[in-house]
């Protein structure tokens, strides 16, 4: 990390999203889907938590929980020592002007019948930002320079940007209010890999330039990497591993770390080539997670106790926790 990292702005302890499945005739409940299942991190002033795992895997979820665009089912969420897990009303509208999202898809989370100016402009009217048009206005051309975008992309409406030049305007948006946490949900996955880089670069400019805090969550590892000074690697609704990033590309310990790093090229192996390791069968469903580690139906070290203990999440090594009973 450039800064000095020292207080926690965000802690998640034991976090639970959990829904219902409704089905039969009377759309009775019939099980439950445990997507985040007792979920605990915390982010660091300045830094970057990755957040990575398969599609479904709950990292979104995680994500959209925090903000509260969804209600936890469980657990707590500390945002600068205040517990915001169920606050509601007034309070949740101002502690949302520090926690802003920039969302995977640039296409569907901007208003195309609205001008990029009025789109950037919204959060500042929302919350009574400006004393008048003019500074108004002033504000939102001040934010499209800081993204690379011209002036006159004020009065231009999305589709005529491309994908990048549309993510820089949800970044703009996402920058309007002067947030301290911001939650980038596959901010680039969406997007050609030539302009991937572009983006995430202008992102780490502006985390240095605002001393902004990320939750970055991706499925690319590379992209991960790229970004992160810490990661955590979360599997069927759980982190099953976190720790510095280069703890977890370099040395990783959980069995279903080991298989996603070995499939991604790594400059510390100097020319050794890593054995690849493929994993057998499906993810399993959420809705019938098996019993026991949550991985065990594909570990390739499973034990006979795997099967019936779930593994609690422990510090092995210095700042590398890891969920998993080789280390035990
Ligand atoms: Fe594999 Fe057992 Fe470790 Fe789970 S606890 S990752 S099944 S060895």
């Amino acid at each position: 990390m450039s800064r000095a990292v020292i207080e926690k702005l965000l802690e998640v302890d034991r976090l639970q999203m959990h829904f219902p499945v409704k089905g039969g005739f009377f759309r009775r409940t019939i099980g439950t889907v445990k997507a985040v299942d007792n979920v605990s991190f915390a982010i660091h002033k300045g830094e970057t938590l990755g957040l990575v795992g398969e599609s479904g895997c709950g990292k979104s979820t995680t994500g959209r929980s925090i903000l509260r665009l969804l209600e936890p089912t469980g657990g707590s969420i500390m945002y600068d020592g205040e517990e915001i897990t169920h606050v509601k009303g007034k309070r949740l509208h101002e502690i949302r002007q520090d926690i802003q999202m920039v969302f995977q898809d640039p296409y569907a989370s901007l208003n195309p019948m609205q001008m990029v100016g009025n789109i950037i402009g919204e959060p500042l009217q929302n919350y009574h930002k400006y004393r008048n048009q003019h500074d108004r206005k002033r504000e939102i051309m001040d934010l499209l320079q800081r993204v690379g975008l011209p002036e006159d992309a004020y009065y231009k409406y999305a589709h005529e940007f491309s994908g990048g030049q549309r993510q820089r305007v949800g970044i703009a948006r996402a920058l309007a209010l002067k947030p301290k946490l911001i939650i980038a949900d596959e901010p680039v996955s969406a997007l050609d890999v030539s302009v991937q880089s572009q983006v995430l670069n202008l992102l780490k400019e502006l985390q240095a330039e605002f001393e902004l805090t990320y939750l970055f969550i991706a499925h690319d590892l590379s992209v991960v990497k790229h970004m992160s000074d810490r990661v955590g690697v979360m599997y069927l609704g759980h982190i099953v591993e976190i720790a510095d990033k280069h703890a977890i590309y370099d040395n990783p310990l959980h069995p279903y770390t080991e298989a996603l790093i070995s499939a991604v090229p790594n400059p510390a192996d100097k020319g050794r080539k890593r054995e690849r390791i493929v994993l057998e069968g499906d993810l399993p469903s959420p809705e019938n997670p098996p019993i026991g580690c949550p991985f065990h139906t594909r570990c390739p070290k499973a034990m006979e106790h795997c099967v019936t203990t779930k593994p609690a999440l422990k510090e092995v090594k210095p700042g590398q926790h890891v969920a998993c009973f080789l280390y035990e």
